[in-house]
């Protein structure tokens, strides 16, 4: 089935085409490592996530690339104001790589609370400066850019296509400017490539002095070195639109001479009290935040994913609950259907479950394929919950059947706790020695089994076919 996506580039829903058929590379605007990513950058990250598993369910092969922004990152995201690592770096009296590093580990681990696919490269900034210092020679030379004293600018007046992404004309943005005139620069709009300021605190040598790199140009020359100078989808939150990515095509199509991205998908904000949720407004809250008021990490991923990424989502705690109360009902059928796997006997699977599983999964390709419709995808997996809850006298080779069916719906979820196959075997052996009690009617020992499986971290319970299910106790 072919997919569709809105493409920010065209405006307009197009069918996916791979540049090479079954691969697709996707690059996505990472975290500006300063301080502790916050659901709303997590909102953005879990839409390239939701995208991977759902064209490797496809069964196309992923390259995903996420940048790490640990310089040039400016306060306001055009060229003024301090740069945001070093703000954080200068207040907590830190070196500017300490700061990065301590909130890349934050980022990471939230990222796996989340259980979010590691991408295949997390090309850190200060660690391709010779990449973009060559794009930026490249620019000099075809005349896209221009040095000013130790500062290249990029001239937009060269790029033709300036402004195809945003909508923006250079004479609407001169009109609405913002930006002080800067004496350096020829055209208002024109963008640094590279920054000579003796006083920031991260600097390397180039061929016109000591300075640092520009926000915009990271993205251009690490997706080019990682995924090509053309490659299939570039992912980011709608802020990135302009300037970010605006820039970002215009620096990597005026060194290649070719197109950069074919598909560009932007996530519209997460929102709190119909605001948009970021560090400058402070009204935010990080994924341990939310673990630390005692909401699961799947619930958490659950309600991010769980609305269209081209919708604004408003964040409520509500929406949380809600979110952990829809996947008690998909773990709940895989308890049941555990039980039948493990205590009934196989036999063949029924035409109608195998048509039950097909049609499931052919429909939550059919409402993925279509934008990314997440609610409709939702909707026919629940459907399909309910229509397997009223299976009668199931054996465990249909009981498997739909735990397959089910599983392959949450490689693209995600939100299912870990399977009992995880549960190491000594606690395995100690709830089977339980059962096995309780069957003699040796209540002491089956006591005494749960406790020992509690104190190990975890918890045993009875689920009503006779059988039992351990999950890791707290917060895992
Ligand atoms: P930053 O760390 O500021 O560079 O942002 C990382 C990513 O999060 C970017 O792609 C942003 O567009 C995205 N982002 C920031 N705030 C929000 C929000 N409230 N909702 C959705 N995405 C966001
Ligand atoms: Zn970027």
């Amino acid at each position: 089935m072919p997919v569709e996506l809105y493409n920010t580039l065209t405006k307009r829903r197009e069918e996916f085409k791979p540049m090479a058929p079954g691969k697709v590379g996707i690059y996505s605007c990472g975290p500006t490592v300063y301080s502790h990513p916050h659901i709303g950058n997590f909102r953005s990250f879990l839409v390239a996530d939701l995208l991977k598993r759902f064209f490797e369910f496809k069964g196309l092969k992923v390259t995903h690339i996420m940048n790490i922004t640990d310089v040039g990152h400016l306060v306001d995201d055009a060229d003024e104001g301090a740069d945001k690592l070093e703000e954080t770096a200068r207040k907590e009296k830190k070196d500017p790589l300490e700061i990065a590093r301590f909130y890349t580990e934050s980022f990471m681990t939230a990222s796996k609370l989340l259980n979010i696919k590691p991408a295949d490269v997390y090309p850190k900034a200060t660690e391709h400066i010779q990449e973009m210092i060559d794009m930026v020679k490249t620019l000099v030379d075809k005349g896209y850019a221009y040095v000013v004293g130790g500062n290249i600018y990029y001239d937009v007046t060269k790029f033709a296509n300036y402004g195809r992404l945003s909508g923006n004309t250079l004479d609407d943005l001169n009109a609405g400017a913002r930006i002080e005139l800067n004496p350096e620069k020829k055209n208002p709009q024109d963008f640094a490539l590279w920054k000579h300021d003796p006083k920031h605190l991260q600097q390397w040598d180039s061929p016109w002095g000591r300075g640092f790199p520009g926000w915009h140009i990271e993205c251009s020359a690490m997706s080019s070195k990682y995924l090509g100078a053309q490659f299939d989808i570039h992912t980011g939150g709608e802020d990135n639109i302009f300037p970010h990515h605006e820039c970002e095509i215009a620096q990597a199509e005026g060194a290649s001479g070719k197109k950069f991205v074919h598909y560009w998908l932007h996530t519209r904000f997460l929102l709190f009290d119909g605001e948009k949720m970021s560090k400058s407004k402070g009204n935010l809250y990080t994924i341990q935040e939310l673990i630390e008021k005692g909401f699961k990490k799947n619930a958490i991923r659950y309600a991010l994913i769980s609305s269209h990424y081209r919708q604004n989502y408003n964040f409520t705690f509500d929406g949380l609950k809600a979110a952990a109360q829809a996947i008690d009902k998909i773990q709940q059928c895989v308890f049941q259907l555990k039980d039948i796997s493990k205590n009934k006997e196989s036999g063949q699977v029924r035409k109608e479950l195998q048509e039950l599983s097909s049609n499931c999964l052919a429909q939550f390709d059919e409402a993925l394929s279509d934008d990314l419709n997440i609610s409709k995808a939702l909707a026919v997996c629940f459907d399909f919950l309910r229509e397997v809850n009223k299976v009668d006298d199931a054996n465990s080779t249909e009981a498997n059947a739909l735990l397959d069916t089910i599983g392959k719906i949450d490689s693209v979820l995600g939100v299912l706790e870990k399977a009992d196959e995880e549960v190491p075997a000594q606690i395995i052996e100690m709830a089977e020695k339980r059962k096995e009690a309780k069957a003699n009617k040796d209540w002491k020992t089956a006591d005494a089994m749960r406790d020992e499986i509690t104190a190990k971290g975890w918890i045993l319970e009875d689920t009503p076919g006779g059988g039992y299910r351990i999950k890791r106790g707290g917060q895992d």
